[in-house]
């Protein structure tokens, strides 16, 4: 049976929104995503009038989706697409990467954004291919070590572009995820960083994520519903981890009670802002080899980039 959109009472639904209890036609649906994007980036001021703007794109649908609404935030606020610019790592991941380098070039150039390359390879001086040929162990995951040099690689390549705001993807899934994650390892303190107020870090740039009120499930449909290009092969090297297990628990928790990880979310939100009160504020600490911000001597590119490059000369 169909149902007329709760909102506008006109267009045949095309989504049921759980949580709220709506059932929405596809212009409301898209409408509302939008809306919730702009809202949460005027909220904590994530975005101001004349700042230069890096999306992190990977060709996946929460990047390109991401892209396509911060080209719709620009042009609903009359601003020039060129304060706008994809940034693309390409970690070297035949096969795999070669096709979403496609996705998102085309689709920049669809949608008249400037899309910056960069490359493991040229930047760290090795690719995931060949690093994982030579980690020294099993151990030294492919996600963490790829995870580790992605940050450095999307910040190298937005200053590159001058930019002075990183956005990311990250949904409300993820955040949900990484703070359980944090509860569960004994790192409450880092749960103060996760706060969507974004921490201005050395040289001024500013770290964004727009989609943290939106859930992934949204995002998928928001994509589908736009008919945004995007790629679903899984990489390669994906490793399963606890962060699997508990998008799982958390869906599952979702279809059982709707509107659970809106509470968790509003939870989350709480005790990070109170752990924000008591973190010490980041040291002037630069990395002896790289020069960079970092917690010890030698950050943790760098020791990573140290750790291959022992294996691979030995
Ligand atoms: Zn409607
Ligand atoms: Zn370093």
């Amino acid at each position: 049976m169909s149902h007329a959109c709760t909102k506008c009472r006109r267009d045949n639904s095309v989504y049921f929104r759980a949580y709220s209890g709506e059932y929405l036609c596809k212009k409301c649906f898209v409408r509302s995503i939008e809306d919730k994007a702009a809202r949460t980036m005027s909220r904590y001021s994530m975005v101001k009038y004349g700042e230069r703007v890096a999306v992190g794109v990977s060709g996946g649908k929460d990047s390109l989706s991401l892209l396509y609404v911060m080209k719709k935030f620009f042009d609903d606020h009359g601003r020039s697409s060129d304060d706008l610019v994809a940034v693309t790592i390409d970690e070297g991941i035949r096969g795999y990467r070669d096709e979403s380098l496609e996705i998102v070039r085309d689709f920049c150039s669809k949608l008249g954004v400037q899309n910056k390359v960069m490359g493991y390879k040229e930047i760290f001086g090795i690719s995931m291919d060949e690093a994982m040929v030579v980690r020294p162990s099993e151990k030294m995951s492919s996600c963490s070590m790829c995870g580790t040099f992605r940050r450095r690689a999307i910040d190298l390549a937005a200053e590159s572009a001058g930019a002075d705001v990183v956005a990311t993807a990250h949904n409300m899934d993820d955040q949900l995820q990484t703070f359980m994650i944090n509860l569960l390892a004994g790192d409450v303190e880092r749960i103060g960083w996760m706060h969507p107020e974004p921490v201005e870090y050395a040289g001024g740039m500013k770290k964004v994520k727009p989609f943290v009120e939106i859930s992934e499930h949204e995002i998928v449909f928001y994509a589908l519903q736009r008919e945004i290009p995007f790629q679903s092969e899984e990489c390669p090297y994906m490793n399963e981890s606890i962060r699997t297990d508990l998008r799982e628990f958390f869906n599952g928790l979702e279809k059982e009670h709707p509107g659970i990880k809106n509470n968790a979310y509003a939870s989350m939100l709480k005790v990070s802002e109170r752990m924000k009160m008591t973190l010490e504020p980041r040291g002037d600490k630069k990395c002896s080899v790289c020069g960079r911000d970092s917690t010890g001597d030698v950050c943790s590119v760098c020791k990573t980039v140290a750790a291959l490059s022992l294996n691979r000369s030995g």
